[in-house]
């Protein structure tokens, strides 16, 4: 190694700079998929994880062979200025390291410049101050600014902030004790790496030559995990069940509004396998969720009642994300397990986990998740810089993927339905699905199918265009995009609810098989400066779909009278021949639909919340065709009410034309009886806000 000649120079910068992204690449890995894996059990790694990863470590190694020759060649201009005394292998290790320091330090600095709300300050610092230990390059210091400790510390670091700046940290259970290990663990690194460093002189080339081994490894192991693809589904042979009663699918579509479906007349066929099944079905064409969140507008659809009632909604400051399902009251899931179900769930969203309660009467729940690729918070940075690199080479949408796939979905069921305890028993399964849920990223082909993406527009722009929607802001392609994939989403749904109806099929139980397809709440798109969802009482968020094959199709065709979710649980169990419960709220759907009206309830939660509405609306809704009353704590008390024949988009507030409709509207909401909140209500459960930042939704600033 001579750092006077310019070939050393950039040979040796390429070997420790690809030895310094190495460490970066693996020291990474362990803290955003190792540690997350640890700390959430139930999260999996599949196939397309290890591919993105594999990309993400290839790049890695590209990257840093570059940066460290640049760095060599700023340590041969500089030659004459470093001191004669210095070790050449320790001036260009450090040369080609720097640069790693320093774009850590360029994005604490970006970050503390930024609206995201993440600090940065202790990034840039801690970056900072290995640059200079780079720079000075005393051998005191030993291994102390090696890329394996510069990574470990920082990325550390941020696990340390990131857990104090949770809002829940005091309420993990664990969240102390990480706390301090890490802090420890920082330390005793540091310590280590200054004596390890005094031990280890002239063998410097042999740590950079095992760091670039353990990055070629991980990348190994990467494109084999990414190779084995997901195991073959081999659906369960002979009939399903030899029961006569009526086995019962339930799917709920997660976050897809009514108006978004082709078999309920979108523009774009984003449905051809529901409007197959809505031949031997009866299409409700008016259902109205009883809320906006999946925890709440689950709890009703698994209990029949509405929110106030079952308890399960977001109550801030205790209860932000939401309260657990009161036990008090049986589920649709626990009524069929009494009568002789067996009961079958498998969820991709998070809130269906059993801390909210809506695991209850299942003889097995599962919720298939994957580790996150670019988890929600500052510590990802170069992680993030990286895949935007990379999507100007390819497609790298999947890096935003939060949730399962639909395909997981059923082949964990199929799995389920192959080893069932009770194959001579009916069965009643619940799926939920979660590709048209934010941040939108349908797999292929299903991204391309309907016009209007930008190819690449990352999660990242979409959180931003966001926070400008919701002030009022412009985000010019934004809506274009995300309606596009989330079509997309829908889609794909609707291919996998196909999956299912055929898999029925192929064992002669679709006949006698009461299929339940339903969604829990819609999406907004920036109307009414609302994007995502669980923050108004509005038909984009409250109009959904509900379609019902009763087993042998004794009722089809279409429905347009007023429905509510709240009639999913007595609809299934009266088909079933299971006795409704007085709890129940809802009407079995088959005795008819009749003239009604049907009640709505919203709730502040930790979501991005419209400009209109910083704090969080709390919201009744009234819905008695073709009028809607919408009664919101909005600036201490906000009235509308709306012709939806005439006005499906709720633009003209009919509220002072309409005088005598409204006060009769508000009478009768008025009237609707509200149950007395016992102290045990709303008595906190700690555990159920555990992990939640998982689910997704932004926590509003
Ligand atoms: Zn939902």
């Amino acid at each position: 190694m001579d750092r006077h000649r310019l070939p050393s120079c950039l040979g040796w910068g390429v070997f420790w700079g690809a030895a310094a992204w190495s460490a970066y690449a693996v020291v990474e890995f362990v803290f955003s998929s190792v540690v997350f894996r640890i700390t959430r059990p139930y999260a999996l790694f599949p196939g397309w994880h290890w591919h993105l990863t594999g990309m993400l470590i290839l790049a890695y190694l590209a990257i840093g062979p570059a940066l460290g020759a640049l760095g060599g060649l700023g340590a041969y201009l500089l030659r004459d200025k470093i001191s004669d005394e210095a070790d050449d292998a320790r001036v260009l290790e450090s040369a080609a390291t720097l640069p790693l320091a320093l774009m850590m330090m360029a994005n604490g600095i970006a970050l503390m410049f930024s609206e995201t709300g993440f600090s940065g300050h202790w990034q840039a610092l801690a970056a900072a101050i290995f640059a200079v230990l780079l720079v000075a390059g005393s051998k005191r210091i030993g291994l102390l600014a090696n890329a394996w400790v510069i990574s470990g510390v920082i990325l550390g670091l941020g696990q340390e902030i990131e857990l104090l700046h949770l809002d829940v940290a005091w309420q993990l259970g664990a969240a102390m004790k990480g706390i301090i290990g890490i802090a420890a663990l920082i330390v005793v690194a540091m310590a280590l790496a200054v004596f390890a460093g005094r031990f280890l002189v002239g063998r410097a080339v042999h740590i950079g030559a095992a760091s670039i081994a353990a990055g070629i490894l991980l990348l190994a192991v990467a494109q084999v995990e990414a190779s084995r693809g997901p195991a073959s589904v081999h659906a369960a042979s002979g009939a399903l069940s030899t029961s006569s009663r009526p086995n019962v699918v339930l799917i709920v579509m997660d976050t897809v509004r009514a108006d978004h479906l082709s078999v309920y007349g979108y523009e774009h066929d984003t449905t051809p396998n529901l409007k197959a099944l809505a031949r031997d079905s009866v299409a409700y064409t008016n259902a109205i969720s009883a809320s906006d969140i999946t925890l709440t507008s689950h709890a009703s659809i698994f209990t029949g009642m509405y929110p106030s009632w079952h308890s399960a909604y977001c109550q801030p400051p205790e209860a932000a994300y939401g309260r657990r399902l009161s036990p008090k009251y049986p589920t649709v899931a626990e009524l069929m397990q009494k009568s002789g179900y067996e009961t079958l769930g498998v969820a991709a969203n998070l809130y269906l986990r059993e801390d909210f309660g809506l695991d209850r009467g299942f003889d097995q729940f599962h919720i298939p998740r994957p580790v996150p690729l670019l988890p929600d918070d500052a510590r990802w940075l170069l992680r993030h810089d990286v895949r935007r690199w990379i999507s100007y080479t390819g497609d790298t949408a999947q890096f935003d993927r939060l949730f399962s796939l639909s395909e997981d979905v059923n082949r964990d069921l199929f799995g389920l339905m192959e080893h069932r305890g009770h194959p001579d028993a009916p069965f009643f399964v619940f799926l939920n699905y979660m590709d048209a849920h934010f941040p939108y990223v349908p797999p292929a082909p299903y991204n391309s199918r309907f016009p209007g993406r930008h190819p690449r527009t990352t999660g990242d722009d979409l959180g931003v265009q966001q926070y400008a929607l919701s002030n009022g802001k412009e985000a010019p392609g934004y809506v274009e995009h995300c309606v596009s994939q989330y079509d997309g989403g829908i889609a794909y749904e609707d291919e996998q609810i196909g999956h299912v109806v055929q898999w029925l099929k192929s064992h002669d139980a679709y006949d006698n098989t009461m299929i339940v397809i339903a969604s829990d709440h819609g999406e907004g798109f920036g109307e009414r400066h609302r994007v995502e969802h669980a923050n108004g009482p509005y038909q984009s968020l409250l109009h959904v779909v509900l379609m019902v094959k009763y087993p042998k199709s004794t009722l089809k065709g279409s429905e347009a009278g007023l429905v509510s979710l709240t009639d999913v649980a007595p609809t299934i169990l009266s088909a079933a021949g299971v006795a409704v419960p007085p709890t129940m709220q809802g009407h079995d759907l088959a005795a008819g639909v009749g003239l009604r009206q049907v009640y709505s309830e919203t709730f502040a939660c930790p979501v991005i919340r419209p400009v209109e509405c910083r704090d969080g609306c709390a919201t009744t809704s009234l819905l008695s065709w073709p009028y809607k009353y919408i009664a919101s704590n909005e600036h201490g008390g906000k009235y509308e009410l709306f012709d939806l024949s005439k006005d499906p988009n709720e633009k003209r507030n009919l509220l002072i034309r309409e005088q005598e409709q409204s006060a009769a509207m508000r009478e009768r909401l008025d009237k609707w009886p509200r149950p007395v909140q016992t102290r045990e209500a709303k008595r906190l459960d700690l555990d159920k806000e555990k992990g939640l930042r998982d689910l997704g939704y932004a926590i509003g600033k």
